[in-house]
């Protein structure tokens, strides 16, 4: 298993985007950029991102970013593709651009993939600098340097550095006698089952916490785990770190309430269920469909990407 191609599958860590630049959100080599007009701006507010109709992403130039007041907050410097240097910006939710703002979650599946990622890359960077204003130490302001990469205390006697904030979390698709274990939340569209996922808690391996969280959800025992991929999630900063395991017992109970329902599926049963409209798989997006994807493809005539094209069932 190729784990650095199957991530570069998954939907927001694709892009090829060059980080090495740290230094150019620097007052003086924003000055330079502007002059040679290579700068590009993205401006995201909460989640919502900017796209034309034609699901393009939208930019703004140096000039405009300038004139505008609603552009308030320095921007975040993303990095370099095709000779244009990408920067986050954050918008306050009102201004009067013609262009509508978007939820990236639901946008996502639709975009080029290198925008989705560059995108999502953007989200959790704005994300976290509006999340992190104040020092957690003392409670004095931040300040946004190094380009936006780091959120340095304003305060006297403490100048402490934040750094960006990654949550990792695990998914994973479970395994026993050719069936997989998926749930549903009841807070999710009709009909739609997802691989078991959880945040891993302080103190906690990877596999512990997928372990737990399987126990802890459906009641099934997990007796061997082996890693696919990671992707990272901007909703609000997760890495997701995916999984395939196999279970010792088929039992289910759903024991602390977070699903709603937990089932096992055949080949056969998700195959009939796309087929007649009552199953919605996870978006195509998510590493969850990847998981979905790649153990049903094992023993499948008809790939099930293919079977999810063709679903029927109401969105
Ligand atoms: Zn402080």
């Amino acid at each position: 298993m190729n784990h650095l191609n199957l991530s570069q599958l998954n939907i927001f860590s694709s892009y090829t985007i060059d980080r090495s630049d740290h230094n150019i959100g620097d007052p003086r080599t924003l000055n330079e950029l502007s002059e040679s007009g290579h700068a590009r701006f993205l401006p995201i507010t909460g989640y919502k991102v900017m796209v034309t109709e034609n699901l393009e992403v939208v930019t703004i130039d140096v000039t405009e970013f300038r004139s505008q007041e609603y552009y308030k907050k320095p921007p975040v410097y993303l990095g370099r593709d095709n000779g244009l240097h990408y920067f986050a910006v954050s918008v306050d939710i009102g201004h009067g651009k013609t262009q509508e703002f978007r939820d990236l979650r639901s946008l996502a599946p639709l975009l080029d993939k290198n925008d989705a990622a560059l995108l999502g890359y953007a989200v959790m960077m704005i994300t976290w600098q509006r999340n992190h204003r104040f020092c957690g130490v003392c409670g004095a302001p931040t300040i946004s340097i190094s380009s936006g990469h780091i959120l340095k205390c304003s305060g006297d006697n403490c100048g402490i550095e934040h750094y960006p904030r990654i949550d990792p979390a695990v998914i994973v698709l479970v395994e026993n006698a050719e069936r997989v274990l998926l749930g549903r939340k009841s807070d999710w569209p009709e009909k739609r089952y997802s691989a078991i996922a959880g945040f891993i808690e302080p103190g906690e391996s990877a596999e512990q916490a997928l372990v737990r969280e399987v126990a802890e959800e459906t009641g099934v025992e997990v007796a061997e785990v082996s890693y696919q991929s990671s992707q990272p999630w901007p909703f609000p900063g997760s890495l997701m770190l995916g999984y395939f395991a196999k279970a010792s017992t088929d039992q289910i109970q759903l024991r602390d309430g977070e699903l709603q329902e937990a089932r096992w599926f055949t080949r056969e049963e998700l195959s009939r269920n796309l087929e007649n409209g009552t199953f919605l798989p996870p978006t195509a997006a998510s590493i969850s469909f990847s998981l979905m994807e790649t153990w049903f493809n094992q023993s499948s005539n008809i790939p099930f990407r293919m079977l999810c094209e063709n679903n029927t069932t109401v969105r």
